[in-house]
């Protein structure tokens, strides 16, 4: 919160993105119909998930591809070792793929003596700099323009950039011949056709055609939740994600491979691995509630709009998924001792709700989850309060209901809130309370007025 740096670089980014969204949906009248389809297509995709992922299986294998299921994080990362040591892989390309940063597998590839190279801009940035990625689809976000060129003379030893033209030129110039030398290529997948076993891949720099075109071997590893069942669902959510994404109309490339390449083609790898992961959504799914979650296409929409995201940056969440989505889905796929503050850090302004296009209830869920977490344990401790129990919160809270039910309770609580409140302010805001020391070494109250709306109105 105090870095400069880090505050401009996220409000001038976000503020962008999130401008040139709601310009791109303006525009486009169609857009709140596209959603509600969407949103139908997810809802019945996730509803018949094991149906769609047998028939992505069988669709896949019967164009010439392999598919691996993979159950976690460390069988992921066994199953693509394998095959990388089967081949004798010295260096293996990456698109960007959040999938792969949720399983560590460059780590691992970096120990097993395989070089991971991301090929994505952004995440090349990252990965020169030792970093991770702070943003779903903008990983450098956090990293202002002079940041990125003072990083790239450091470690390339070349002269520094002085415009953005030639930051791209000089990562390029780094990476075409990589394309050419690896021994595999790695991707993340946007969609996974289950009626025709294609993988849609959706970005800007034509990397990952790259990666997944001109290494022999193209492993592409995904989230069990990104089947779709045609080509048709697929034409709907192109046309709404780079929208809500950066208010592109469409991406720049759109892959849809079928297949590894066939005799008489002349692109394409020889062998095509699906990686099919797991890794915590089964329990996403069982849920009822935070099934909704695994309707996310990772747009990062949400992460652009969240006052909260915008302040604290992608870091700040601890894990790969940020904003208001990964604090949704990092609580039941890490587990509530890593990741149990984040749903209590929201103000529930219902701002990611509005923008998301498969229109996720994303503050529902967030309540769904604070509701788990205090359930979950109870000695829960509640972010900002010093040694709160999950029992005296919710003591607390059915107070407040009952106070907030009764006319009468409401307008004594009123009465004492003022009286009090007047004891402790100065200066026009309350910045401290007994009992509430931790509370509010983040936070303050405006001076509460001497008299209530109703009391000032009877008064007219
Ligand atoms: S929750 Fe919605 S807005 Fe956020 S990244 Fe996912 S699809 Fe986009």
């Amino acid at each position: 919160m105090a870095d400069e740096r880090l505050q401009a670089a996220l409000s001038d980014a976000t503020d962008r993105l999130r401008d040139r969204r709601a310009q791109a949906f303006a525009e486009f009248p169609e857009g709140e119909r596209l959603r509600d389809r969407a949103r139908q297509i997810k809802r019945h995709t996730i509803d018949t998930l094991d149906t769609q992922l047998s028939l992505l299986a069988e669709r896949f294998e019967a164009v010439g591809g392999v598919v691996h299921w993979a159950e976690d994080a460390a069988r992921a990362k066994e199953v693509i070792l394998g095959l990388a040591t089967e081949r004798k892989a010295k260096l293996a390309v990456k698109s960007k793929s959040m999938t792969t940063e949720e399983l560590g597998l460059a780590d691992a590839l970096s120990d097993a003596g395989i070089t991971p190279l991301e090929t994505d801009l952004g995440e090349y940035i990252i990965q020169i700099a030792g970093e991770t990625p702070s943003h779903i689809i903008v990983p450098a976000i956090h990293k202002t323009f002079d940041d990125v060129a003072d990083l790239l003379e450091e470690k390339h030893g070349t002269a520094r950039c002085e415009e953005h033209q030639a930051i791209t030129q000089e990562a390029r110039d780094r990476l075409r011949s990589s394309f050419l030398e690896a021994d595999l290529g790695i991707s993340g997948v946007n969609f996974a056709v289950a009626e025709t076993g294609s993988l849609v891949i959706v970005e800007n720099e034509g990397n990952a055609r790259l990666s997944t075109s001109l290494p022999r071997c193209h492993i592409a590893v995904m989230g069990m939740e990104k089947v779709v069942p045609d080509l048709e669902a697929v034409s709907v959510f192109l046309r709404i994600l780079a929208r809500s994404a950066t208010g592109q109309k469409m991406s720049s490339y759109v892959s849809v491979i079928t297949g590894p390449r066939r005799s008489g083609e002349e692109d394409g790898p020889d062998e095509l691995h699906l990686v099919i992961v797991d890794n915590g959504r089964s329990k996403l799914l069982a849920d009822r509630a935070l099934r909704e979650s695994l309707y996310c296409i990772r747009c990062g929409a949400c992460l652009n709009i969240c006052p909260v995201y915008r302040h604290a940056g992608g870091h700040a969440y601890g894990w790969v998924y940020p904003g208001p989505i990964g604090s949704v889905i990092n609580p039941t796929l890490l587990g509530p001792e890593r990741a149990a503050p984040l749903p209590f850090a929201s103000s529930l302004c219902g701002a990611c709700r509005d923008v998301c296009p498969v229109r996720i209830n994303l503050p529902h869920l967030l309540l769904h989850q604070r509701d788990a977490v205090v359930r979950a344990s109870s000695t829960a401790r509640i972010p900002g309060r010093s040694g709160f129990k999950g029992w005296v919160e919710r003591s607390l809270v059915r107070a407040y209901a009952r106070v907030m039910r009764s006319e009468r309770l409401y307008g004594r609580a009123g009465r004492l809130a003022r009286g009090i409140g007047a004891r402790f302010a100065s200066g026009g805001r309350i910045r401290r309370a007994p009992g509430l020391g931790a509370w509010m070494s983040t936070r303050d109250f405006p001076e509460p007025p001497k008299k209530s709306f109703r009391e000032r109105w009877e008064e007219k």
